[in-house]
């Protein structure tokens, strides 16, 4: 018989439950002790769906209050210590104290899980972490299984992962020391895991996709001989990413099974050929909301089960934590649009996928004939569907003149002919798009969704906003003006809705970091541009004033990579198709009058791919797609880009050859020091550093800018220098952004005169 498992599950409930009553626990609300009930209900009907799809184990472990990296921090006694709390006795408000801070304590720093969207919470190691076993949080909810009738599989992240995930803090050491402490405790948690009754444990090991130093991979060795030793049998579960590089040592570890990502790297599964213990395939998409071919799948698994008969288990690629709940309750977009939601697939549907798999595999295909034929006929309908290929994007995209992603001239010319016209200060000003999303925007917007208020009447009420933030700009005597984004409920979401090809999803909530959910849009067809869509408002906010209005466009690369991306096409060619569209609209621009122009890329590296070996590639793509959407603009016309969230040291080149007239670019929380980077690599066309954090309502003294200034000044020359904040301003309120522009302007003004 086939086993099937899961390697976790969305912890915050198909409504966002867990969200919600934690946001009124946190506003005192809600006790405890109802927090609590409502989380072991939450997982009761996590295991019940599991159970129901015919899974051998449910998931135990992987539910938590934030985050599964806080949660192993605290089992095994690794919190930061300068909290100053007991990590045997935590409180359950201490633990949220971690993860959000306190008055006196800044919250533990988060970073993204691998090239997810989801971010765990970095362990923060110190010289002298002492480690100590707490396992109760597995133990826990393990027995809470076992107490509902279920048959469970513990799930904890590896000590390998755990400690390189995390940041040394401190005198210098290298955290690789502290394996030594930790793999006792490990044997602990999984002992105490083991005298509970589990069977089996899984113990994630993604790093085992990264680039790891050797000495890391070596430990794996000695680390799980010492684990094996309990008396439990262990699968170790690689995800995101191939590990065939490491077959060797995989197979020689004294685990009793291994399961690999079949779906990011089908072809990592030759090399495991002959593994000859437990080998779990993860045949089913964890990360992506598409709807399998089990046919295809079967295709795969069947000649395997005739090799490894009950040694082979099939799950989901990865945790299904990154795929939404349930599609069922999709109803209007079952209405809308039935051909995309017949190729959907949410997390039950995934585990009725493998259930069905299960059956096949057990009983021959003809057990689940209609089903089969049900996931064949969408896969049919979805290779076959005009709606989706559209013969003239492709021929489009096939027949871009040569260079069309290049500028006519080189830098040097177009800044000169843009200078010419644009008429500038020394160390023009400008923001970097949104200005506050008041209440009452967000009251208008909403209003107008629930048809409350008029197409008319919101236009109106955004024009106004618009009047508004044209207004403050020119008394702040700012260079470089913006509309503000009034309209713009998210900067990718927004343009999602006006192209073709996307659609959207009414539940399809995964989580982002803590109770922080996010609904990425689904690129699911070719994309167009049927008509404008920014051009009425920039033109508008242009005809209100003389200075120049900068039209303001998301870029396509982080359109791509905050939404769900169709897997019938390559990535890179979903990107281009997009940078394709936006360069319709670039050029409508143009033609409106509008020649400043902002494409913007905050998310340009996070798209990194996980192995360096991929990285060029990806660049070389990512750059191509960011170019195409401004190709065909004249010389004179001025292309800016932004970005934030990220170091780009390491990447400087490709930054370049995006070859932006101008870049504005978040450093004001870094000292400059990444504009030193910018600066030592010679980066050759403008840049605007940003000279203060946004993140924060705090208004900075004239000295803190004009430092950075003078820093900024000291590596790249003052006729390339631009000044602006560090990013969009949406975040804030009117009061402290004007109170912080203001001493920009004054700071920007003092300067200027000295040069
Ligand atoms: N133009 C956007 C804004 O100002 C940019 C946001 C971002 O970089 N994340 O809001
Ligand atoms: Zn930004």
């Amino acid at each position: 018989m086939t086993t099937f498992h899961v390697l976790g599950f969305p912890r915050v409930g198909a409504k966002r439950e867990l969200k919600f009553a934690q946001e009124r626990y946190w506003r005192k609300e809600l006790s405890e002790q109802d927090l609590l009930a409502l989380a072991k209900a939450l997982r009761e009907k996590n295991w019940k769906h599991q159970a129901e799809a015919n899974a051998d184990f449910v998931a135990t472990g992987d539910f938590t209050f934030y985050d599964h990296i806080l949660d192993l921090q605290v089992a095994t006694g690794a919190i930061p210590a300068r909290f100053g709390f007991d990590s045997q006795q935590l409180t359950l408000a201490q633990y949220f104290e971690l993860a959000r801070g306190n008055k006196d304590q800044f919250a533990i720093e988060m970073t993204k899980w691998f090239d997810t969207n989801y971010h765990y919470l970095v362990p923060e190691f110190s010289k002298n972490t002492q480690f100590k076993a707490n396992p109760a949080h597995y133990v826990n909810q393990y027995r809470e299984a076992v107490a509902n009738g279920h048959k469970a599989k513990p799930i904890i992240v590896g000590p390998l992962t755990f400690l390189w995930l995390g940041k040394e803090k401190g005198e210098a050491f290298n955290r690789f020391d502290l394996l030594a402490k930790l793999v006792p405790v490990y044997q602990q948690i999984l002992t105490a895991l083991a005298n509970e009754g589990a069977e089996w444990i899984q113990i994630d090991e993604p790093a085992l996709a990264l680039d790891l130093p050797k000495p890391w991979i070596d430990a794996f060795q000695s680390v799980y001989a010492d684990l094996s030793k309990v008396n439990a049998k262990l699968l170790l579960a690689t995800y995101f990413g191939s590990v065939a590089e490491h077959a060797p040592l995989l197979k020689s570890l004294p685990v009793a099974g291994l399961h690999l990502d079949l779906v990011r790297s089908p072809e990592q599964l030759a090399t495991f050929a002959d593994y000859d213990k437990v080998l779990s395939t993860g045949v089913i998409e964890g990360r992506n909301i598409w709807r399998a071919n089990l046919n295809s799948v079967l295709d795969v698994l069947e000649p395997l089960k005739t090799k490894l008969g009950e040694r082979l288990w099939i799950a989901p690629s990865c945790s299904l934590l990154h795929t939404p709940y349930d599609l069922s309750v999709e109803t209007q977009l079952q209405e809308k649009n039935p051909d995309l939601y017949s190729w959907l697939a949410f997390t039950l549907q995934k585990v009725e996928e493998l259930n069905l798999l299960k059956q096949a595999l057990n009983h021959g295909r003809a057990s689940v004939q209609a089903q089969l034929d049900a996931s064949q006929v969408a896969a049919d309908a979805r290779k076959n569907s005009k709606v989706i290929h559209k013969a003239e994007v492709a021929a489009r995209l096939a027949n871009l003149p040569a260079n069309a992603d290049q500028r006519k001239s080189p830098f040097a010319e177009r800044i000169a002919k843009q200078n010419a016209w644009l008429n500038l200060p020394l160390l023009p000003t400008t923001t970097i798009g949104s200005f506050p999303q008041t209440s009452e925007i967000r009251h208008a917007r909403a209003s107008f969704k629930k048809g409350e208020l008029s197409l008319a009447d919101y236009e109106t009420a955004m024009k106004k906003e618009i009047e508004y933030v044209v207004r403050k700009q020119e008394e702040l005597d700012l260079d470089v003006l913006v509309h503000g984004e009034a309209e713009r409920n998210d900067m990718v979401e927004y343009f999602g809705e006006l192209l073709d090809g996307f659609d959207f999803t009414k539940f399809g909530w995964v989580q982002s970091y803590g109770s922080r959910c996010v609904k990425p849009p689904v690129i699911f067809g070719d994309v167009t541009r049927p008509e404008p869509m920014t051009v009425r408002w920039s033109q508008y906010a242009q005809s209100l004033t003389k200075k120049v209005m900068k039209g303001m466009l998301t870029g396509p690369v982080t359109i791509l990579q905050w939404s769900f991306v169709r897997n019938d096409i390559p990535r890179s060619t979903v990107c281009k198709q997009i940078g394709v569209a936006l360069s319709d609209e670039v050029l409508d621009l143009e033609k409106a009058g509008i020649k400043v122009i902002q494409i913007d890329e905050p998310a340009i590296r996070e798209g990194l791919p996980l192995k360096r070996a991929d990285w060029d590639a990806y660049l070389q793509w990512a750059g191509e797609a960011f170019r195409l959407s401004s190709m065909g603009v004249a010389d004179d016309t001025q292309i800016h880009t932004h970005m934030c969230y990220s170091e780009f040291n390491d990447i400087l080149p490709a930054i370049a050859a995006l070859d932006a007239d101008v870049i504005t670019i978040e450093t004001s929380r870094s000292d400059m020091e990444l504009l030193t980077a910018f600066g030592d690599f010679k980066y050759p066309n403008d840049i605007g550093p940003g000279v203060y954090d946004i993140h924060s309502p705090r208004v900075p003294t004239e000295a803190e800018i004009e430092h950075l200034l003078r820093k900024a000044l000291n590596v790249v020359p003052k006729e390339r220098l631009w000044v602006n904040p560090d990013c969009g301003l949406k975040t804030r309120g009117w009061k402290e952004t004007i109170e912080q522009l203001e001493v920009m302007m004054k700071v920007t003004k003092k300067l200027r005169a000295e040069l």
